[in-house]
């Protein structure tokens, strides 16, 4: 299996944390995008339905149990490696709805325009905000409602003037 030498996850990686046809057909569900054996597990701790799997050890890599997601999005911001986003794909006959963590300043409002950012950084769509949560650390969580054809590709926002928040 080829492995990311540049940040930016491989075709196969991508296959690889993708849920189930079936599942995104039913019902809002995570996407870990975790792809490094690194000492990390605050997603399996911080998943209250028990969906991301307990690690035998703390170097593992997540494993999902999508019968149990029940798409709150909850672990994405425990997540120090903004790895985490939850895909519905039900949300208009058109559109989907991804929610992605965000931890620039200011953050959007909901109704906002964005710009939609794909996994490299680039932009590829102008997309709406449909909801902002603010959570208890420096991580918000961000719904964007995106073309259902461009749900596997953005993953991440910009908004014109923001900073970094951290
Ligand atoms: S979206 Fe909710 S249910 Fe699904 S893995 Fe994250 S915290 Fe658990
Ligand atoms: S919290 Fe994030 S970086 Fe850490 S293991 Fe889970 S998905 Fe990977």
């Amino acid at each position: 299996m080829s492995v990311a030498l540049n940040g930016v996850p491989t075709k196969e990686e991508l296959k690889r944390v993708t849920p189930p046809e079936e599942v995104l057909a039913k019902k809002p569900v995570v996407m870990v995008e975790c792809f490094q054996n690194i000492p990390c597990d605050p997603c399996a701790a911080n998943c209250p339905f028990g969906a991301i799997l307990p690690f035998a050890d703390i170097n593992d890599l997540p494993l999902v149990d999508y019968e149990k997601c029940t798409g709150c999005g909850i672990c994405i911001a425990s997540c120090p490696g903004l790895a985490i986003f939850v895909l519905d794909m039900n949300y208009s006959a058109r559109e989907a709805l991804i929610k992605v963590p965000y931890e620039m300043m200011p953050l959007p409002k909901k109704g906002q325009m964005v710009s939609g950012l794909d996994r490299q950084g680039c932009k590829v769509a102008e997309v709406m905000v449909q909801k902002v949560t603010r959570t208890k650390n420096k991580t918000s969580i961000i719904s964007i409602v995106v073309p259902k054809e461009l749900a596997q590709i953005i993953r991440n926002i910009r908004v014109e003037d923001a900073v970094n928040g951290r």
